[in-house]
Protein backbone atom coordinates (compact mmCIF):
# COMPACT_ATOMS: atom_id res chain seq x y z
CA UNK A 1 0.00 0.00 0.00
CA UNK A 2 1.35 3.28 -0.64
CA UNK A 3 -0.39 6.80 0.21
CA UNK A 4 -0.18 9.78 -1.44
CA UNK A 5 -0.59 13.97 -0.63
CA UNK A 6 -0.25 17.42 -1.38
CA UNK A 7 -1.16 20.78 -0.79
CA UNK A 8 -3.90 20.18 -2.80
CA UNK A 9 -5.66 16.83 -4.77
CA UNK A 10 -7.49 17.63 -7.85
CA UNK A 11 -9.37 14.17 -8.26
CA UNK A 12 -11.11 15.72 -11.63
CA UNK A 13 -14.62 16.12 -9.64
CA UNK A 14 -13.48 17.77 -6.59
CA UNK A 15 -10.50 19.85 -4.98
CA UNK A 16 -9.43 18.46 -1.74
CA UNK A 17 -6.83 19.68 0.92
CA UNK A 18 -5.72 17.84 3.74
CA UNK A 19 -6.36 14.55 2.12
CA UNK A 20 -4.21 11.59 1.34
CA UNK A 21 -4.42 9.20 -1.51
CA UNK A 22 -3.84 5.17 -1.30
CA UNK A 23 -3.09 2.86 -3.99
CA UNK A 24 -1.93 -0.24 -4.20
CA UNK A 25 1.77 -1.10 -5.51
CA UNK A 26 0.32 -1.22 -9.34
CA UNK A 27 -1.33 2.43 -8.55
CA UNK A 28 -4.73 1.52 -8.13
CA UNK A 29 -6.61 3.52 -6.13
CA UNK A 30 -7.99 1.93 -2.94
CA UNK A 31 -8.77 4.31 -1.11
CA UNK A 32 -9.29 9.00 -0.51
CA UNK A 33 -9.70 9.70 3.30
CA UNK A 34 -8.71 12.39 5.53
CA UNK A 35 -4.77 13.19 6.30
CA UNK A 36 -5.86 13.59 10.35
CA UNK A 37 -6.62 9.40 10.13
CA UNK A 38 -2.94 8.83 8.78
CA UNK A 39 0.49 8.43 10.72
CA UNK A 40 2.59 11.31 8.94
CA UNK A 41 5.51 8.90 8.05
CA UNK A 42 3.09 6.76 6.01
CA UNK A 43 2.42 8.94 3.43
CA UNK A 44 4.75 10.76 0.52
CA UNK A 45 3.67 14.13 0.71
CA UNK A 46 4.64 16.67 -2.27
CA UNK A 47 4.67 20.47 -2.30
CA UNK A 48 2.59 21.35 -4.91
CA UNK A 49 -0.62 19.58 -6.23
CA UNK A 50 -1.39 16.57 -7.47
CA UNK A 51 -3.77 15.15 -10.35
CA UNK A 52 -5.20 12.32 -12.35
CA UNK A 53 -2.84 11.28 -15.78
CA UNK A 54 -3.32 13.37 -18.25
CA UNK A 55 -5.28 12.14 -21.38
CA UNK A 56 -4.06 13.74 -24.89
CA UNK A 57 -6.86 13.55 -27.08
CA UNK A 58 -5.07 14.48 -30.07
CA UNK A 59 -1.74 13.57 -31.63
CA UNK A 60 -0.25 12.72 -34.65
CA UNK A 61 3.10 10.65 -33.42
CA UNK A 62 4.26 9.46 -36.90
CA UNK A 63 5.16 13.06 -37.56
CA UNK A 64 7.35 13.10 -34.88
CA UNK A 65 10.42 13.72 -37.20
CA UNK A 66 9.11 17.35 -38.48
CA UNK A 67 10.05 19.05 -35.13
CA UNK A 68 11.06 22.26 -35.81
CA UNK A 69 10.83 21.80 -39.78
CA UNK A 70 7.98 23.74 -40.91
CA UNK A 71 8.25 27.56 -40.39
CA UNK A 72 5.25 29.08 -37.73
CA UNK A 73 2.16 31.13 -38.60
CA UNK A 74 1.92 30.50 -42.62
CA UNK A 75 -1.81 29.29 -42.33
CA UNK A 76 -3.43 25.72 -42.65
CA UNK A 77 -2.86 25.42 -46.31
CA UNK A 78 0.95 26.61 -46.61
CA UNK A 79 1.17 24.15 -43.51
CA UNK A 80 -0.13 21.22 -45.62
CA UNK A 81 1.73 21.47 -48.38
CA UNK A 82 5.23 21.86 -46.26
CA UNK A 83 4.32 18.87 -44.82
CA UNK A 84 3.37 16.86 -47.59
CA UNK A 85 6.34 18.40 -49.51
CA UNK A 86 8.44 17.45 -46.41
CA UNK A 87 6.89 14.13 -46.28
CA UNK A 88 9.92 11.56 -46.49
CA UNK A 89 12.59 10.53 -44.33
CA UNK A 90 14.42 7.51 -43.81
CA UNK A 91 12.56 5.04 -41.74
CA UNK A 92 14.80 4.38 -38.89
CA UNK A 93 14.59 8.30 -37.87
CA UNK A 94 10.79 8.37 -38.31
CA UNK A 95 10.62 5.20 -35.53
CA UNK A 96 13.51 6.63 -33.16
CA UNK A 97 11.71 9.92 -33.12
CA UNK A 98 8.36 8.21 -32.88
CA UNK A 99 9.99 6.34 -29.66
CA UNK A 100 11.33 9.62 -28.32
CA UNK A 101 7.66 11.48 -28.51
CA UNK A 102 6.31 8.73 -26.40
CA UNK A 103 8.81 8.84 -23.84
CA UNK A 104 8.75 12.14 -23.98
CA UNK A 105 4.41 11.98 -23.30
CA UNK A 106 5.42 9.43 -20.53
CA UNK A 107 7.69 11.57 -18.75
CA UNK A 108 5.24 14.78 -18.89
CA UNK A 109 2.25 12.72 -17.42
CA UNK A 110 0.26 11.67 -20.24
CA UNK A 111 -1.25 8.48 -19.48
CA UNK A 112 -3.55 7.96 -23.08
CA UNK A 113 -3.43 9.27 -26.10
CA UNK A 114 -5.88 9.72 -29.15
CA UNK A 115 -3.33 8.96 -32.17
CA UNK A 116 -3.70 9.73 -35.54
CA UNK A 117 -2.08 6.81 -37.97
CA UNK A 118 -1.68 6.87 -41.66
CA UNK A 119 0.42 4.66 -42.26
CA UNK A 120 2.02 1.81 -40.04
CA UNK A 121 4.75 3.22 -38.65
CA UNK A 122 4.22 4.49 -35.35
CA UNK A 123 1.98 1.24 -34.15
CA UNK A 124 5.43 -1.20 -33.05
CA UNK A 125 5.60 1.68 -30.20
CA UNK A 126 2.46 1.94 -29.10
CA UNK A 127 1.95 -1.59 -28.43
CA UNK A 128 5.22 -2.12 -26.43
CA UNK A 129 4.06 1.59 -24.65
CA UNK A 130 3.33 1.76 -21.26
CA UNK A 131 0.64 4.91 -22.44
CA UNK A 132 -2.70 3.67 -23.65
CA UNK A 133 -3.01 4.68 -27.25
CA UNK A 134 -6.56 4.48 -29.78
CA UNK A 135 -5.14 4.48 -33.23
CA UNK A 136 -7.46 6.55 -34.96
CA UNK A 137 -6.64 5.59 -39.00
CA UNK A 138 -7.52 8.57 -41.19
CA UNK A 139 -9.53 7.85 -44.69
CA UNK A 140 -9.19 11.33 -46.80
CA UNK A 141 -8.85 11.89 -50.43
CA UNK A 142 -10.07 14.39 -52.86
CA UNK A 143 -11.56 12.52 -55.89
CA UNK A 144 -14.91 10.71 -54.82
CA UNK A 145 -14.42 8.33 -57.93
CA UNK A 146 -11.32 6.35 -55.88
CA UNK A 147 -13.29 6.68 -52.40
CA UNK A 148 -12.86 2.84 -52.40
CA UNK A 149 -9.09 3.09 -52.78
CA UNK A 150 -9.06 5.77 -50.23
CA UNK A 151 -10.99 3.67 -47.82
CA UNK A 152 -9.01 -0.04 -48.52
CA UNK A 153 -5.70 2.13 -48.04
CA UNK A 154 -6.99 3.21 -44.38
CA UNK A 155 -8.21 -0.70 -44.03
CA UNK A 156 -4.74 -2.14 -44.27
CA UNK A 157 -3.13 0.01 -41.53
CA UNK A 158 -6.62 -0.40 -39.39
CA UNK A 159 -6.31 -4.10 -39.77
CA UNK A 160 -2.40 -4.48 -38.82
CA UNK A 161 -3.23 -2.13 -35.66
CA UNK A 162 -6.28 -4.52 -34.68
CA UNK A 163 -4.18 -7.56 -35.54
CA UNK A 164 -1.89 -5.73 -32.60
CA UNK A 165 -4.35 -6.05 -30.40
CA UNK A 166 -4.23 -1.79 -30.51
CA UNK A 167 -7.95 0.12 -29.91
CA UNK A 168 -8.52 1.49 -33.40
CA UNK A 169 -11.36 3.25 -35.81
CA UNK A 170 -11.03 4.24 -39.17
CA UNK A 171 -12.15 7.94 -39.24
CA UNK A 172 -12.55 10.71 -41.45
CA UNK A 173 -9.92 13.15 -41.81
CA UNK A 174 -11.61 16.39 -42.42
CA UNK A 175 -14.58 17.71 -44.20
CA UNK A 176 -12.89 19.16 -47.10
CA UNK A 177 -10.83 16.17 -47.40
CA UNK A 178 -13.49 13.73 -47.18
CA UNK A 179 -16.37 13.50 -50.08
CA UNK A 180 -19.87 12.29 -49.77
CA UNK A 181 -18.83 8.28 -51.19
CA UNK A 182 -15.57 8.09 -48.93
CA UNK A 183 -17.79 9.43 -45.84
CA UNK A 184 -20.68 6.64 -46.51
CA UNK A 185 -17.95 4.22 -46.23
CA UNK A 186 -16.30 5.34 -43.15
CA UNK A 187 -19.79 5.33 -40.88
CA UNK A 188 -20.62 2.38 -42.77
CA UNK A 189 -17.92 0.17 -41.10
CA UNK A 190 -18.68 -1.12 -38.21
CA UNK A 191 -15.34 -2.93 -37.21
CA UNK A 192 -13.51 0.05 -35.21
CA UNK A 193 -13.23 -0.88 -31.51
CA UNK A 194 -14.27 0.92 -29.82
CA UNK A 195 -16.80 2.85 -32.67
CA UNK A 196 -15.60 6.13 -32.16
CA UNK A 197 -14.10 9.00 -34.37
CA UNK A 198 -11.57 12.02 -34.60
CA UNK A 199 -12.07 14.46 -37.05
CA UNK A 200 -10.26 17.78 -38.25
CA UNK A 201 -12.72 20.86 -37.86
CA UNK A 202 -12.71 24.06 -38.64
CA UNK A 203 -9.24 24.95 -38.55
CA UNK A 204 -9.03 27.43 -41.19
CA UNK A 205 -11.58 30.23 -42.65
CA UNK A 206 -10.51 28.70 -45.96
CA UNK A 207 -12.31 25.70 -45.14
CA UNK A 208 -15.48 27.48 -45.08
CA UNK A 209 -14.94 29.29 -48.40
CA UNK A 210 -14.37 26.06 -49.90
CA UNK A 211 -17.62 25.22 -48.69
CA UNK A 212 -19.39 28.34 -49.63
CA UNK A 213 -18.29 28.97 -52.79
CA UNK A 214 -15.42 26.46 -53.85
CA UNK A 215 -13.44 29.53 -53.99
CA UNK A 216 -9.87 30.20 -51.78
CA UNK A 217 -6.64 28.88 -50.29
CA UNK A 218 -8.03 25.14 -50.54
CA UNK A 219 -9.11 25.58 -54.20
CA UNK A 220 -5.47 26.67 -55.04
CA UNK A 221 -4.56 23.91 -52.46
CA UNK A 222 -6.73 20.95 -55.24
CA UNK A 223 -5.79 22.79 -58.53
CA UNK A 224 -1.76 23.78 -57.93
CA UNK A 225 -0.48 21.66 -55.81
CA UNK A 226 -2.51 18.08 -56.18
CA UNK A 227 -3.15 19.01 -59.89
CA UNK A 228 -6.67 17.84 -59.69
CA UNK A 229 -9.58 20.27 -61.04
CA UNK A 230 -11.23 21.55 -57.77
CA UNK A 231 -14.42 22.23 -59.97
CA UNK A 232 -14.56 18.70 -60.92
CA UNK A 233 -13.99 16.59 -57.75
CA UNK A 234 -15.40 19.25 -55.03
CA UNK A 235 -18.71 20.49 -54.94
CA UNK A 236 -19.71 23.52 -53.05
CA UNK A 237 -22.67 22.85 -50.61
CA UNK A 238 -23.63 27.14 -49.78
CA UNK A 239 -23.67 25.84 -46.33
CA UNK A 240 -20.57 25.85 -43.80
CA UNK A 241 -18.20 22.53 -43.36
CA UNK A 242 -19.65 21.51 -40.39
CA UNK A 243 -23.21 21.43 -41.49
CA UNK A 244 -21.99 18.43 -43.96
CA UNK A 245 -20.07 16.71 -41.52
CA UNK A 246 -22.75 16.38 -39.74
CA UNK A 247 -25.03 14.90 -42.26
CA UNK A 248 -23.03 11.87 -41.83
CA UNK A 249 -21.91 11.51 -38.28
CA UNK A 250 -24.09 9.23 -36.11
CA UNK A 251 -25.75 10.19 -32.82
CA UNK A 252 -24.61 7.72 -30.73
CA UNK A 253 -20.96 7.46 -31.12
CA UNK A 254 -18.35 9.83 -29.62
CA UNK A 255 -16.67 12.26 -32.10
CA UNK A 256 -13.96 14.18 -31.23
CA UNK A 257 -13.59 17.74 -33.47
CA UNK A 258 -10.15 18.70 -33.67
CA UNK A 259 -9.35 22.49 -33.84
CA UNK A 260 -12.45 24.08 -34.13
CA UNK A 261 -10.83 28.05 -34.54
CA UNK A 262 -13.45 28.78 -36.55
CA UNK A 263 -16.59 27.28 -35.27
CA UNK A 264 -18.87 29.71 -34.56
CA UNK A 265 -21.18 30.41 -31.10
CA UNK A 266 -24.35 29.27 -32.63
CA UNK A 267 -22.52 26.17 -34.10
CA UNK A 268 -21.13 25.51 -31.07
CA UNK A 269 -24.41 25.58 -29.59
CA UNK A 270 -26.58 24.04 -31.56
CA UNK A 271 -23.89 20.95 -32.59
CA UNK A 272 -23.66 20.18 -28.65
CA UNK A 273 -27.48 20.08 -28.74
CA UNK A 274 -27.93 17.59 -31.23
CA UNK A 275 -25.08 15.54 -31.25
CA UNK A 276 -24.84 15.12 -27.67
CA UNK A 277 -21.04 12.77 -28.20
CA UNK A 278 -19.84 15.24 -29.85
CA UNK A 279 -16.32 15.93 -27.66
CA UNK A 280 -14.20 19.17 -28.95
CA UNK A 281 -10.45 19.42 -28.70
CA UNK A 282 -8.04 22.21 -27.86
CA UNK A 283 -5.11 22.35 -29.76
CA UNK A 284 -4.08 25.86 -28.59
CA UNK A 285 -0.52 25.54 -29.02
CA UNK A 286 -1.04 23.79 -32.50
CA UNK A 287 -3.11 26.83 -33.27
CA UNK A 288 -0.58 29.35 -32.28
CA UNK A 289 1.96 27.39 -34.63
CA UNK A 290 -0.29 27.74 -37.80
CA UNK A 291 -2.61 30.17 -37.73
CA UNK A 292 -1.29 32.62 -35.12
CA UNK A 293 -4.77 32.48 -33.85
CA UNK A 294 -6.87 30.74 -30.78
CA UNK A 295 -10.54 29.74 -30.97
CA UNK A 296 -12.51 31.90 -27.99
CA UNK A 297 -11.99 28.99 -25.50
CA UNK A 298 -14.60 31.31 -23.06
CA UNK A 299 -17.52 30.49 -25.35
CA UNK A 300 -16.75 26.35 -25.19
CA UNK A 301 -16.57 26.97 -21.50
CA UNK A 302 -19.97 28.50 -21.51
CA UNK A 303 -21.92 26.03 -23.97
CA UNK A 304 -20.55 22.80 -23.10
CA UNK A 305 -19.00 20.54 -20.63
CA UNK A 306 -17.19 18.10 -23.68
CA UNK A 307 -14.05 19.67 -23.66
CA UNK A 308 -10.56 17.47 -24.25
CA UNK A 309 -7.22 18.85 -24.76
CA UNK A 310 -4.53 17.56 -27.56
CA UNK A 311 -0.84 18.35 -28.15
CA UNK A 312 -1.21 17.68 -32.27
CA UNK A 313 2.10 16.63 -33.54
CA UNK A 314 5.07 17.91 -33.48
CA UNK A 315 5.21 19.06 -36.95
CA UNK A 316 3.33 21.88 -35.71
CA UNK A 317 4.58 21.98 -31.62
CA UNK A 318 7.56 22.27 -29.81
CA UNK A 319 6.14 20.13 -27.22
CA UNK A 320 4.18 17.27 -26.34
CA UNK A 321 3.13 18.24 -22.98
CA UNK A 322 -0.68 18.85 -21.27
CA UNK A 323 0.46 21.04 -18.79
CA UNK A 324 1.63 23.65 -21.94
CA UNK A 325 -1.52 23.66 -23.41
CA UNK A 326 -3.21 24.18 -20.14
CA UNK A 327 -1.14 26.70 -19.09
CA UNK A 328 -1.12 28.48 -22.94
CA UNK A 329 -5.07 28.66 -22.49
CA UNK A 330 -5.15 29.64 -19.02
CA UNK A 331 -2.22 32.98 -20.19
CA UNK A 332 -5.15 33.67 -22.17
CA UNK A 333 -8.26 33.12 -20.68
CA UNK A 334 -7.57 33.62 -17.25
CA UNK A 335 -11.21 33.35 -16.32
CA UNK A 336 -10.95 29.54 -16.92
CA UNK A 337 -9.70 28.23 -13.75
CA UNK A 338 -6.90 25.30 -13.40
CA UNK A 339 -9.71 23.03 -11.94
CA UNK A 340 -11.73 23.12 -14.93
CA UNK A 341 -8.17 22.53 -17.13
CA UNK A 342 -8.01 19.38 -15.47
CA UNK A 343 -10.71 18.21 -15.93
CA UNK A 344 -10.54 18.84 -20.09
CA UNK A 345 -7.32 17.23 -19.86
CA UNK A 346 -8.10 13.66 -17.88
CA UNK A 347 -11.98 12.76 -17.22
CA UNK A 348 -13.25 13.98 -21.10
CA UNK A 349 -10.67 12.60 -22.36
CA UNK A 350 -10.76 9.17 -20.74
CA UNK A 351 -15.22 9.30 -21.77
CA UNK A 352 -14.25 10.31 -25.39
CA UNK A 353 -11.89 7.05 -25.71
CA UNK A 354 -13.86 4.96 -23.50
CA UNK A 355 -11.19 3.92 -21.01
CA UNK A 356 -13.10 6.36 -17.85
CA UNK A 357 -13.31 3.02 -15.89
CA UNK A 358 -9.54 3.18 -15.50
CA UNK A 359 -8.45 6.22 -16.62
CA UNK A 360 -9.44 10.46 -16.09
CA UNK A 361 -9.64 10.76 -12.03
CA UNK A 362 -8.70 9.78 -8.88
CA UNK A 363 -11.70 7.75 -8.13
CA UNK A 364 -11.39 4.14 -6.05
CA UNK A 365 -10.86 1.23 -8.20
CA UNK A 366 -9.56 2.99 -10.96
CA UNK A 367 -5.50 3.38 -12.27
CA UNK A 368 -5.14 6.91 -13.67
CA UNK A 369 -1.88 7.87 -12.59
CA UNK A 370 -1.04 10.30 -10.77
CA UNK A 371 1.09 13.68 -11.90
CA UNK A 372 2.47 16.57 -9.39
CA UNK A 373 1.81 19.75 -10.61
CA UNK A 374 4.83 22.69 -8.90
CA UNK A 375 4.27 26.27 -8.35
CA UNK A 376 0.72 27.20 -8.68
CA UNK A 377 -0.14 30.44 -7.28
CA UNK A 378 -2.11 31.01 -4.57
CA UNK A 379 -5.36 30.88 -6.44
CA UNK A 380 -4.43 27.49 -7.76
CA UNK A 381 -3.78 29.58 -11.20
CA UNK A 382 -0.79 27.87 -13.16
CA UNK A 383 2.57 30.13 -12.87
CA UNK A 384 5.85 30.46 -15.27
CA UNK A 385 7.47 27.93 -13.78
CA UNK A 386 4.49 25.71 -13.23
CA UNK A 387 5.65 21.89 -14.40
CA UNK A 388 4.47 18.71 -14.10
CA UNK A 389 6.30 15.23 -13.16
CA UNK A 390 4.90 11.69 -13.08
CA UNK A 391 4.33 10.39 -9.81
CA UNK A 392 3.17 7.17 -10.76
ZN1 LIG B 1 -4.11 16.93 -36.20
Amino acid sequence: MKKYSANKIFTAKEVLEKSVVITDEEGKILAIDSIENHDRASIQFFEGAICPGFVNAHCHLELSYMRNRIARGSGLVQFVKDLLTIRNEKLNIIIQTIDEANEEMFRNGIVAVGDISNDDHSLLTKQKSKIFYHTFVEAYGFKPENAEQYFSDAKKVFLKASEMKLAASITPHAPYSVPPTLMNLIFEWKENHPEIFSIHNQETKAETKIFLDGTGDFKNLIDDFFKLNSAEVFHPTGKRSIEYLLQFLPKEKNALFVHNTFTTAEELKKTSEDFQNVFWCACPKANMYIENRLPDYNNWLQITDKVCIGTDSLASNNTLSILDEMKTIQSNFPEIKTETLINWATINGAKFLEIDSQFGSIEIGKQPGINLISDLNGDNSFSKNSAVRKII
